[in-house]
């Protein structure tokens, strides 16, 4: 048997005994959320002690183009003042305090600025607050959900933080797409299976070009709140940025997964204790925004976005003022973030953005 009995495990299958297998989203939220066992209730996930890295915590160019991007956005909204900057799923906070020191070049845009952190778990929440603790002339607010934010003339920036919001697995069948399931099997261990019954309204979120997939094939995908509710913000006359690892078009395949200590596990294995995410639909989330009357830039890879806000420079800017240690730091930065290989971030992660009609573009998306 491959799970280990953490303390989510027993009530996953006090569930499952109750009400039958449950579908894959069910057993995300319960592994991310859950106030007392979930992934994001206890730990601090990120960083080099923790279970990833994100571009936020590899440097801090990151959250200053972040910053400078906003500033820009701002002027192009015709400087609303106040303008609210919002922020889905911060993290540590750290990149809100490298936007807002980046931000300090930009004095009107930082002092029209209302900071928004949308934040589900108390722990994050602290860190945050920690982070951004010598901010002092900038109100700063939290909330569990982005419906709590006052309808003003938003910048919306989310890094890493749809891959984190739970999906839905369907596998083509014969008779149709049927939901994948999170089971017990014969010998107890947690194990992935199908429902009975194909899912009668698969239409709407099927995007037509893979109506001829395979048997066996499986189509992945989220609910479209959180893109429908930033972009119909950023249609009333703002902008939102999303930077996430994921597929440019809609296509099928299972990437599912679990991070545990920078390794790849079985998401079935520790409920609780690994970090599950599964890549971004660009395709979808900009189709959704469009729906929602938004304009879309993008998506772009994340190095190429980077370099046309001037990354490099940046950089060069930050070695000029730094010891020997701290030059090898930022040059190995700079490749991470920008770099094409595997094990880099610079196509493997991709920056959309939303914004009002108006507006016709925004900095890093077109050349
Ligand atoms: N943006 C940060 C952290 C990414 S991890 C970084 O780049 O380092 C995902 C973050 O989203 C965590 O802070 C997590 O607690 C938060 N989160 C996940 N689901 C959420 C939800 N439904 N509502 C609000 N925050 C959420």
């Amino acid at each position: 048997m491959t799970d280990e009995r953490t303390p989510l495990d027993p009530e996953i299958r006090a569930r499952i005994a109750q009400t039958g297998p449950m579908p894959v989203a069910e057993f995300m939220a319960m592994c991310l959320y859950d106030p007392q066992h979930g992934y994001y209730g206890h730990r601090s996930p990120f960083g080099a002690a923790g279970d990833f890295v994100t571009a936020p915590e590899i440097s801090q160019m990151f959250g200053e183009l972040v910053g400078l991007w906003a500033a820009d956005v701002w002027q192009s909204m015709g400087m609303p003042d106040p303008v609210a900057l919002i922020e889905l799923g911060p993290g540590h906070g750290t990149m809100m305090a490298d936007a807002l020191r980046a931000a300090r070049a930009a004095p009107d845009f930082r002092r029209a600025v209302r900071v928004h952190l949308i934040e589900t778990s108390l722990d994050l929440k602290r860190r945050q607050r920690a982070t951004l603790s010598t901010v002092d002339d900038v109100p700063l607010h939290w909330h569990a959900t982005i419906d709590d934010v006052p309808g003003a003339a938003s910048i919306i920036v989310a890094n890493e933080f749809f891959d984190a919001l739970p999906i839905r697995q369907a596998e083509r069948r014969p008779t149709g797409w049927h939901e994948r399931m999170v089971a017990v099997d014969a010998s107890g261990a947690l194990t992935l299976t199908i429902a009975h019954d194909p899912l009668p309204n698969l239409g709407p979120n099927l995007p037509p070009a893979l109506a001829q997939a395979e048997i066996g094939e499986i189509f992945e995908w989220r609910p479209a709140k959180f893109a429908i509710e930033i972009a119909r913000r950023a249609a009333a006359g703002g902008a939102a940025l999303i930077i996430d690892y994921g597929h440019v078009k809609s296509a099928t395949g299972d990437t599912f997964q679990a991070v545990r200590c920078h390794r790849h596990a079985s998401p079935l294995t520790s409920p609780g204790l690994t970090d599950l995410t599964a890549h971004v639909d660009f395709e979808a989330l900009g189709k959704a925004a469009q729906e929602a009357g938004a304009r879309v830039h993008g998506p772009v890879e994340q190095g190429t976005w980077l370099k046309r806000l001037g990354i490099e420079a940046r950089a060069v800017a930050l070695l000029a003022k730094a010891t020997e240690s701290q030059r090898a730091e930022i040059a190995a930065a700079l490749r991470r973030l920008t770099g094409t290989g595997p094990d880099q971030m610079g196509s493997l992660f991709k920056a959309i953005a939303f914004s009002a009609t108006a507006i016709a573009h925004l900095p890093g998306f077109a050349p």
